[in-house]
């Protein structure tokens, strides 16, 4: 079974993620457990974590399908150690924040090196920030998400999520999540049948679909290889619905959070119901 939702609004309280997946249909979701442009957070209370849990189990929400995204201000690959170490605490924080409520993943963009240390480099400092997390929490995994590759950002190549998977000392609590919008324009030009299938065989070899925690399911408003990120309803983009009703009906996408993060919040009902019945669902 696959896990299909969107990026739900948490507002007044995590305890409303669920409620509002729920609303459109949705067998998983994404949500900020914090507000993702601040970096304090209240810490979460008893209450809202009950509550949290009350609502998953009410709605039947499986913490499989749950695949939270972490603060927009943070930078695990920081060229400057005084950042690097602000960024590290509040990705600490995040981590936490999933283990009090349950959850078992946390999705994250890999840090931008400003041009100030080399791609490499800046590689190591992402894995070093995992290790340092990984080393302070239980039962969350972290999951890399490639990115389009806009300025400085790292990430947009399989090969950057490849290099720190390979220096992170926990295979089993680290996993990637693959943004279509990003990865087409990164230049992965998933948009055709052919081009899909040859993007998938690269993945499998540079990164392997064990590592494969959950996808972004966006069109892009950016053309093929632009390193700009600019999502687009499912089908209104210029990668158009062949890739989504391609990973509907594909095995290898099952068992994991495949998320909307399109902008229009009141097509996402419709988006879930057409990917559920491209699934044959
Ligand atoms: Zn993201
Ligand atoms: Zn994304």
């Amino acid at each position: 079974m696959k896990y299909i939702g969107a990026h739900v609004s948490a507002a007044g309280g995590v305890e409303n993620a669920p409620v509002n997946a729920h609303k459109i249909g949705a067998t998983g979701f994404a949500l900020f457990t914090k507000n993702q442009r601040q970096w304090n957070a209240k810490p979460l209370s008893e209450e809202d974590i009950t509550n949290f849990k009350k609502n998953c189990s009410k709605f039947g929400f499986s913490m499989n399908g749950i695949l939270p995204h972490d603060s927009y201000l943070i930078n695990i690959g920081h060229p400057e150690s005084s950042k690097l170490q602000k960024s590290r605490d509040a990705f600490l924080d995040e981590f936490q924040r999933c283990e009090q409520l349950g959850i078992r993943m946390i999705n994250f963009h890999p840090g931008s090196h400003l041009n100030k240390i080399d791609e490499a480099e800046c590689l190591k400092r992402n894995a070093e920030s995992i290790n340092w997390t990984l080393d302070q929490t239980t039962g969350v995994t972290a999951v890399i998400e490639n990115t389009a590759g806009q300025g400085t950002n790292l990430g947009y190549r399989f090969e950057h999520l490849a290099a720190i998977i390979d220096q992170v000392d926990d295979k089993e609590r680290i996993g990637v999540c693959l943004d279509t919008a990003h990865a087409f324009a990164g230049g992965y030009d998933i948009s055709t049948k052919k081009g899909f299938m040859d993007t998938f065989i690269e993945f499998d070899s540079i990164v392997g679909f064990q590592y494969l925690n959950g996808m972004h399911l966006n069109d892009s408003k950016k053309e093929l290889g632009s390193r700009v990120d600019r999502h687009e309803t499912l089908g209104n983009g210029l990668i158009g619905w062949t890739p989504f009703e391609l990973i509907m009906k594909d095995q290898r996408f099952d068992g994991i959070p495949l998320i909307l993060e399109t902008p229009d919040p009141d097509g996402w009902a419709a988006e879930i119901a057409k990917l559920k019945s491209l699934g044959g669902e």
